[in-house]
């Protein structure tokens, strides 16, 4: 058995509790194939105990009633697990019933029920992985399109943990140099340019700042991108909006400026999510529930980062139309011709000419979606984004690579004003330490704590 922290038996369900084909019930701790024996019995005779690492057996799971399932267990052996610990891993069927009462006869075998992310804190806590690089395997599962997922599983194979010892490195060398001149000034030590500590720190401040900046904007794209659809009353917003949930949220009637409220959305788009919300039609009314409905419009529009202006093909361009063509100028959006299974009257020569994306839709019968959709992503320069460089992915990274961020800028400040090397060096050290709580090198309990209580039960 490896040399691990932890030996208590831990024991949870570890897919979902629903109906499905398989359950499967994992123990971890030093000894729990001992406690798996005692609810599994295989067909061969041999016991799991007896089994070597990374092998199945197949037989059958009691508790004290009798026979639950049939089921087939894997033995992994520490170091070489998930946990680092002993692992078994009870495979049944997926019946609700069936996996509950099976964990039941675990825990009556031995082992205690396991904490929400137990089993990936125990393999951070015996060095099977970075803090970072747990993290990911929380992202990884609620990862909801291609870019979650593909940064998810660098970070996951060590992208985010490698790309902040690359900068560590540049810090620790800088740093050593200086310690070195500010401990032994009168040895024969080449000296500190100052000309070359300012080019070096300025250097980390750019890649800090590069990595925080990626951060941001990688979080649109993990979270939804802030969209608000706008244009005036009755050119067919509402009817958009429900071809993009699949439902019909908005109400769609033939009477103009209907939609009052914002409804507001979560909708997925091949690769992408947007926050969508659409709005009632910008136009001057003198109807007060309905300039409340505008106001919220243009607060909404101003706050989003994406607009999907609508126009209506069938009639020609009013001035209101020409008014939101106008204000779009210089903003992220897109336009969007709609009712192009009617007659067209509309100049969309026009719009084609005032915007840079366009797509030509019917949201009535849904042709042109593809369109829409490929002009979004064009927008969005979601293809451009490499997913495999290390970018972190949770507030808790983000701060403790500002802090890096800010000590860096102080180091820089105190070079160029000509403070000691010593007020340098001291800064440097507080950056230092930050990213080492970043990868979790340096992470107190309570941060540690905080990470893993995000976690579901069972992974
Ligand atoms: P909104 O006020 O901009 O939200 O417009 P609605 O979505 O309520 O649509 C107004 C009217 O236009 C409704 O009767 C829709 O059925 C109709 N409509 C919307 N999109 C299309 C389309 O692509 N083609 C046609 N023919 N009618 C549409």
């Amino acid at each position: 058995m490896g040399n691990t922290l932890n030996t208590e038996i831990i024991v949870a369900i570890s897919t979902p509790v629903a109906v499905g084909g398989i359950g499967m019930i994992r123990l971890s701790g030093n000894g729990c194939s001992i406690v798996a024996d005692k609810v599994f019995k295989s067909v061969s005779g041999k016991k799991i105990s007896d089994c070597k690492g990374y092998t199945g057996i197949f037989g059958r799971i009691y508790d004290s009633e009798g026979e639950i399932d049939e089921a087939v267990v894997f033995r992994y052996i520490a170091p070489k697990s998930y946990t680092g610990e002993d692992v078994v891993e009870i495979c049944c069927h997926g019946g609700i019933y069936l996996v509950k009462r099976a964990l039941r006869a675990c825990i009556s075998a031995g082992a205690r029920p396991a904490e929400p992310g137990e089993f990936t804190k125990r393999a951070f806590l015996n060095g099977k992985m970075s803090l970072t690089q747990a993290e990911s395997v929380m992202n990884l599962i609620s990862a909801q399109g291609e870019y979650s997922a593909k940064s998810a599983l660098s970070a996951k194979d060590g992208a985010v943990y490698k790309r902040i010892h690359n900068i560590l490195e540049d810090m620790l060398s800088v740093s050593a140099a200086l310690a070195a001149w500010i401990d032994y000034p009168d040895e024969d030590i080449e000296q500190v340019q100052d000309d070359n500590l300012t080019c070096s720190l300025e250097k980390i401040v750019n890649v800090l700042k590069n990595i925080v900046k990626e951060y941001d904007n990688g979080k649109v794209f993990r979270e939804g991108v802030d969209t608000v659809i706008i244009g005036r009353p009755n050119v067919g917003k509402s009817t958009l909006m429900n071809l993009m949930t699949g439902t019909q949220k908005s109400i769609v009637t033939q009477i103009p400026g209907t939609t009052r409220d914002i409804v507001e959305e979560k909708v997925q788009l091949g690769d992408i999510i947007l926050n969508v919300a659409d709005t009632a039609g910008i136009r001057e009314t003198d109807d007060p529930v309905e300039q409340m409905g505008v106001q919220l419009a243009k607060a909404k529009m101003d706050k989003s980062y994406l607009v999907i202006a609508v126009f209506d093909a069938s009639e020609q361009l009013s001035s209101h139309d020409i008014d939101i063509i106008q204000k779009l100028k210089d903003r992220p959006a897109v336009a969007v011709i709609n009712k192009s299974d009617l007659d067209i009257k509309a100049d969309t020569k026009y719009i084609r000419d005032n915007f840079k994306y366009v797509a030509e839709i019917s949201a009535h019968n849904g042709t042109g979606i593809d369109e829409f959709i490929s002009q979004i992503t064009k927008i969005l320069e979601i293809n451009n984004t490499d997913c495999s460089a290390g970018i972190l992915f949770n507030e808790r990274q983000r701060q403790c690579a500002e802090q890096a961020l800010k000590s860096m800028q102080q180091a820089l400040q105190a070079t160029i004003s000509g403070e000691t090397l010593d007020a340098v060096n001291v800064c440097i050290d507080e950056a230092i330490d930050s990213l080492l709580v970043l990868t979790g090198e340096k992470a107190t309990d309570a941060v540690v704590e905080q990470v893993f209580e995000k976690f579901c039960v069972g992974k």
